[in-house]
């Protein structure tokens, strides 16, 4: 079987001025598409690879036939990054968790604000590309780290909540050299509400 782009749930301007449409409609139709592209190519001659779950495939890189390990490593964890990334923004974000996230949020950081800023320095701080992320282990733990490339926490046995992408791919057309404000932007799109069902899930 093989992998297909997800569909927004939106439209490409849909998070304007945020994030503009022709930006959305590159990273998606074509970034996006590119990975899943070459995912596919690579995995052709792997069938029983394809019939693991690609969560499966980038927590287990060890297990990947040395040929193709770098290949499903950054077009794979393409494929799985932006998944998650699409799905966490919306043009009407519910701007805060409310239940059992917030609640370890405040006891982990202190306040939403606290994550906010840090998953904010720890995004800017990482050099070249790659992404700042707020994951949690199986336990419900919560961690705030960056990535090189299409990495993640996925592959060290963390589960991604929420993860910003600091590729200028994502945000070069509207803000150029400026990543500090492509993050503040990407802020006002992140649904909470998602967040926390995400984390609901891990830990129940
Ligand atoms: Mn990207």
């Amino acid at each position: 079987m093989k992998y297909t782009l997800p569909p927004l749930s939106y439209e490409y301007n849909a998070l304007e001025p945020y994030i503009d449409a022709q930006t959305m409609e590159i990273h998606h139709s074509k970034h996006h598409q590119g990975y899943i592209d070459k995912l596919n190519t690579a995995l052709e001659q792997y069938p029983v690879l394809q019939e693991k779950s690609l969560s499966s495939l980038l927590s287990h890189l060890a297990e990947i036939p040395e040929d193709i390990r770098e290949t499903v490593r950054n077009n794979g964890g393409g494929h799985y990054n932006h998944t998650l990334f699409w799905e966490t923004l919306s043009p009407s974000p519910q701007k805060s968790p409310q239940g059992n996230l917030l609640k370890k949020i405040e006891e982990t950081f202190g306040s939403l604000k606290k994550v906010q800023d840090t998953l904010t320095q720890t995004a800017l701080n990482r050099f070249g590309s790659g992404w700042g992320w707020l994951w949690t282990d199986t336990q419900g733990n919560l961690f705030i780290s960056s990535t090189p490339n299409q990495d993640s926490p996925l592959m060290k046995g963390g589960i991604e909540l929420l993860g910003i992408d600091v590729w200028e791919h994502a945000y070069y057309l509207s803000y150029q050299n400026r990543r500090a404000d492509y993050i503040a932007a990407w802020w006002q799109l992140v649904d909470w509400g998602i967040v926390e069902k995400r984390y609901n899930n891990i830990i129940s």
